[in-house]
């Protein structure tokens, strides 16, 4: 299963190490064949190198558009050695074998990633290397295909060893490494394509990423993790700087993003803004005249379930804001920025992890998101519905008032981010309560409301903030009991999709206590 190698094509984007790699593919008897680039850094560096447009009898063309494209290419790459046909074929036609592949390619992520013009993202689409890369790892059998310039050191090694052959098992390996790159590369495309169109319909998106980090285990220490990012380059958890502190957990980077999609719900400009996350749920959110109140506020709603929990902030995380954070123990923190004098006071606390993003997500941005499903994968544009966007509908008799509406619509916000069923009481910019999770509506109404009165005996307040807030619930009420437990804990304004077979009933039941209502016509299902 050993395969001698003593033809080499070099095509390289990436530079870097291609030198050294000649250098040894020359010492060991290996004639070089390459493209422009590739053959000048090489024949400069003084090593024997042929360029590959004396292979293909063509000059390189349009721009580089095609170089290698070819069958004398090509039929090297492809050919089975040791049979009759392909033999005679290659006689026939002079087609040399080509034993070893390296490649890497244009650097199409590298142009998306800052932000390349359309014409000069396209013109770094590559096409020769991936055909290049594809044939060579589809004819593996007998030839090697490098595509990661850190395998090199490999490559070279395994030759000194081998006498100049590679195994079957290290082209095997490297065959694979050689498919997840291209598919990685095509999925950038893709992506960016989508991107570019604006197109938000998951069947024009590809699911696909690159490794970024292995993590120590997953959601449970028996399972394995990676967190692998898509090139997407929102403002998040996956292109956060982590100022200090250990690396992110599975579930740490689970509950980050979901802190941070949620904050991206509040400009910065209107207010500052604070939400504590626990297992990707809220337990408290806050706006307030200064960064440190949102944080003091949000953090009232349910200071026991805070213990632990993720910070996320809507706008640069300031010193006095963070005197308070670090009294409580608090797994991460992620802002936009974070000021120098903050900085310091984190830093007293060296396991927190501080995670800065340089911006907010825009909540109104197209993309996809995906799980797993036994045999399959279910993708769907985001949820970016807002509800600055949606038309309001009052369907009691009584108007809400202008504080109400407010609370509605900061309820509304934060239910998106709940998981379903979800009931949010809110009162004067912060939430009063918070129910997740529940297989029935009305058990999470009541759930939030005994988290109200938990958190007004906590604080020392007379009563809980439930007393005359506004409640949102993220889908219809199916029946008027989950409106009238929330009447209960002491909501005057409600807010909710509407469409339920007996929203009739439901209305009712809030014009009989004089509670406004408003439908919004969008349900945030999220489960
Ligand atoms: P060089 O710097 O050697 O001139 O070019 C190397 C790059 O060209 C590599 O990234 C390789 O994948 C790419 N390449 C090789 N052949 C072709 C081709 O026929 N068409 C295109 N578009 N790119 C090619």
């Amino acid at each position: 299963d050993r395969v001698r190698i003593h033809t080499a094509l070099l095509s390289v984007s990436d530079k870097t190490g291609i030198v050294e790699l000649a250098q040894a593919l020359v010492s060991q008897g290996v004639t070089l064949f390459s493209t422009g680039g590739t053959h000048k850094a090489i024949a400069t560096a003084g090593l024997p190198v042929t360029d590959v447009s004396d292979v293909t009898g063509f000059p390189e063309i349009m721009d580089g558009r095609v170089k290698t494209l070819h069958p004398n290419v090509h039929g090297g790459l492809l050919a089975i050695r040791d049979d009759a046909e392909h033999k005679a074929a290659m006689e026939e036609h002079g087609i040399q074998g080509i034993d070893l592949a390296v490649i890497n390619l244009y650097p199409f992520e590298e142009v998306r990633a800052a932000g390349g013009d359309y014409p000069t993202t396209v013109e770094n689409i590559d096409i020769g290397g991936p055909a290049m890369i594809r044939a060579s790892a589809k004819n593996h059998a007998y030839v090697t295909v490098v595509t990661d310039p850190s395998d090199y050191g490999a490559l070279v090694e395994a030759l000194k060893e081998q006498n100049g052959e590679t195994t079957y098992a290290f082209r095997q390996k490297l065959a694979a490494k050689a498919y997840a790159r291209t598919a990685a590369y095509d999925t950038a495309i893709s992506n960016w394509f989508a991107e570019a169109l604006d197109i938000a319909t998951p069947q024009y998106r590809t699911i696909g990423g690159v490794l970024k980090e292995e993590m120590r285990y997953g959601e449970n220490p028996h399972q394995s993790a990676g967190f692998y990012v898509t090139g997407d380059d929102r403002p998040g958890v996956a292109t956060a700087k982590l100022l200090q502190g250990k690396q992110l957990s599975y579930n740490n980077i689970n509950d980050t993003d979901g802190a941070f999609e949620l904050i991206g719900e509040f400009s910065p400009e209107k207010a500052p803004a604070c939400a504590i996350i626990k297992h990707a749920n809220p337990c408290g959110v806050a706006t307030a005249p200064s960064l440190k109140e949102a944080y003091l506020r949000a953090l009232a709603c349910d200071s026991t379930s805070a213990f632990g929990g993720i910070i996320a902030l809507n706008q640069l995380l300031d010193g006095e804001t963070a005197e308070e954070i670090v009294k409580l123990f608090t797994e991460v923190i992620i802002a936009p920025e974070v000021s120098d004098e903050a900085r310091a006071v984190i830093a007293r606390k060296p396991n927190l992890r501080l995670l800065v993003t340089g911006g907010l997500p825009d909540p109104r941005s197209r993309g996809i998101t995906a799980k797993t499903v036994a045999g399959g994968l279910l993708v769907q544009s985001r949820d970016n519905g807002m509800i600055e966007d949606l038309d309001l509908r009052v369907v009691t008799k009584r108007q809400p008032t202008a504080v109400e509406l407010e609370d509605m619509k900061f309820a509304y916000r934060v239910a998106k981010h709940v998981k379903s069923n979800a009931i949010v009481y809110a009162k004067d910019g912060q939430t009063a309560g918070i129910g997740a999770g529940q297989m029935s509506r009305i058990d999470s109404a009541r759930i939030a409301a005994l988290k109200a009165e938990d958190a007004a005996k906590a604080m020392g307040w007379a009563e809980p903030l439930t007393k005359g807030s506004a409640v949102a619930s993220e889908a219809f009420f199916p029946f008027a009991d989950g409106l009238l437990s929330a009447i209960g804990a002491g909501a005057t304004a409600v807010i909710q999709p509407g469409g339920s077979m007996r929203d009739a009933e439901v209305i009712a039941a809030a014009d009989e206590h004089d509670v406004a209502m408003v439908f919004t016509g969008m349900r945030h299902f999220r489960h």
